[in-house]
C-alpha cells in the first residue's frame, strides 16, 4: 500500500511540474521582451558574451602582496570580500574593501579594489 501511495504522489507531482513548465512556456514571452532595467542590461551583456556582468565569479588569488595586491572589480566606492584563507578551511573570512584603501587579511593577502564601469 505504500509503494502505491509513493507512487501516486511521485505520478502526481511529476504530473504537476510537466504541465506547470508547458503552461509557463505557453503563457510567458520572451525574457528578452518582458525584461526591463537592469533585468535587460543583465541579459542584454549575457548575449554580448560577458557571463559574469556583475562581477559575481569565484576569483583565484593572486600574489596578494602589499606591492602586487589582487584586485577586486567593483562599480562602487566599497564591496564585502570573502577570502578563503587556507585551502581546507572551513569558513570564508568577509570584510570590507573600500575605494582607495587596500586591505590585508588576517592570512597575509593583500586585496584593493578596482573600478570598473557598471552595467
Ligand atoms: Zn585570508
Amino acid at each position: 500500500m505504500a509503494f502505491l501511495c509513493r507512487r501516486v504522489v511521485q505520478l502526481s507531482c511529476r504530473n504537476f511540474s510537466i504541465s506547470s513548465v508547458q503552461c509557463a512556456k505557453k503563457l510567458m514571452g520572451d525574457p528578452m521582451e518582458l525584461a526591463t532595467g537592469l533585468e535587460k542590461r543583465e541579459l542584454l551583456a549575457e548575449l554580448a558574451g560577458n557571463d559574469d556582468p556583475f562581477n559575481m565569479k569565484l576569483m583565484k588569488r593572486g600574489p596578494g602582496t602589499k606591492e602586487n595586491p589582487n584586485l577586486i572589480p567593483s562599480a562602487f566606492d566599497a564591496r564585502i570580500i570573502g577570502c578563503i584563507c587556507e585551502p581546507e578551511a572551513q569558513h570564508i573570512k568577509w570584510m570590507w574593501l573600500h575605494k582607495g584603501e587596500p586591505k590585508r587579511c588576517s592570512c597575509g593577502s593583500w586585496y584593493k579594489l578596482q573600478e570598473t564601469t557598471p552595467i
